[in-house]
């Protein structure tokens, strides 16, 4: 596992763009001309702009993709990841967190949870100044989900709960039911945590990524159970298989049709994948604590059958 801090990996990619090509602030409202050979995109200040090809790379509520498939929608898979960021000089013993990520199932509780350390604020891996980055699957049924998604001010948010904007009151009694369920020392890295924030779990299953010369991008294209830990990787292959295949054709069109079939064809893959941890981790996960070595093993390839060969046990451990 390879563990990048956002902001620098934004970096790297904003660094590439030429500054006059960036419309910073700008929102696209609507692509226009989808099934001529210069489709448009229209900003909010009302302006249009032109282009051969355009990839709307515009995550998970894409508005590109409402627009190329106005029947698409996601599908709310009744869980959320309830997350929380505490600085490593808030933690008395930070020894144990070193080297290691933590995953842990809750007995009696659908759902799991992970611990591992982060660079801190400014990138900085030195010791005492990174944070304890940890997350928790917890089921919300889709009838208490808009509740849920209601903030400390009474607003709803349609998509997540930003840091800090959780109703004391709901981050309160996550932190119990957690705190009942979870090894002490970890029990007290959740309850000490402030500002903590929530994400309600989608996925998209798309029929095709183009329409004409539109193209969707990322979690534009497709989104999957976070399991498979595929959403950087999947954005960036996408974009890398595209100007491989229009740099190999000499039918712009073409070279779209074969892309789309492809990464279509990969997203579904990825999904029977994610499908297949959701229900090894959150819904049917065992207590962990209790198998033997021998056990989790087995519980792991019964459970994860598709792609064949796919594991999480580095070859050494297969012994
Ligand atoms: C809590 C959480 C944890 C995750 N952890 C991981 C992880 O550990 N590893 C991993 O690989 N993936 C992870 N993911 C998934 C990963 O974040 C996404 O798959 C990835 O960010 C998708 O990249 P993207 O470029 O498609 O979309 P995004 O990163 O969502 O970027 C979309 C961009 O488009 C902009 N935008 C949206 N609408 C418009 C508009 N109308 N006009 C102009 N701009 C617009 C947005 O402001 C945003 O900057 C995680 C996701 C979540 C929510």
């Amino acid at each position: 596992m390879v563990t990048l801090h956002w902001k620098d990996l934004w970096g790297e990619l904003r660094a590439r763009i030429p500054d006059d090509c960036y419309l910073g602030g700008s929102h696209v409202t609507r692509v226009v001309g989808t099934d001529t050979t210069t489709p448009g995109l229209v900003l909010d200040d009302g302006s249009q702009h032109d282009f051969d090809l355009v990839m709307f790379a515009d995550g998970y509520t894409s508005v590109g993709r409402s627009q190329l498939f106005p029947d698409s929608t996601l599908e709310y898979r009744g869980y959320v990841l309830w997350r929380g960021l505490l600085p490593e000089s808030q933690v008395a013993d930070p020894r144990p967190l070193e080297d290691r990520l933590y995953r842990f199932s809750l007995p009696r509780l659908h759902g799991n949870g992970v611990f591992y350390l982060v660079p801190g604020e400014d990138g900085s891996i030195a010791v005492g100044e990174r944070y304890v980055n940890w997350a928790h699957y917890v089921p919300v049924s889709p009838e208490d989900l808009r509740d849920f998604l209601i903030d400390k001010d009474g607003q709803h948010h349609a998509t997540s709960l930003p840091p800090g904007g959780m109703r004391p009151d709901a981050e309160a009694e996550l932190k119990e039911l957690l705190v009942e369920h979870l090894p002490p020392y970890f029990a007290e890295l959740t309850s000490i945590t402030d500002g903590t924030f929530a994400q309600p779990i989608y996925t998209y299953l798309p029929a095709a990524y183009r329409r004409g010369r539109v193209c969707l991008i990322g979690d534009a294209g497709s989104v999957v159970p976070p399991f498979t830990g595929s959403g950087v990787f999947k954005a960036s292959k996408n974009a890398i298989d595209l100007g491989a295949a229009i740099a190999a054709a000499e039918d712009l069109d073409q070279a779209l049709e074969k892309w789309s079939d492809t990464e279509t064809e990969t997203a579904h893959r990825l999904a029977a994948l994610g499908d297949q941890m959701e229900q090894a981790f959150v819904w049917a996960a065992p207590d962990l604590g209790t198998m033997s070595a021998g056990e989790a093993r087995a519980w792991w390839t019964d459970s994860i059958s598709f792609p064949e060969g796919f594991t999480y046990i580095a070859a050494q451990d297969q012994r």
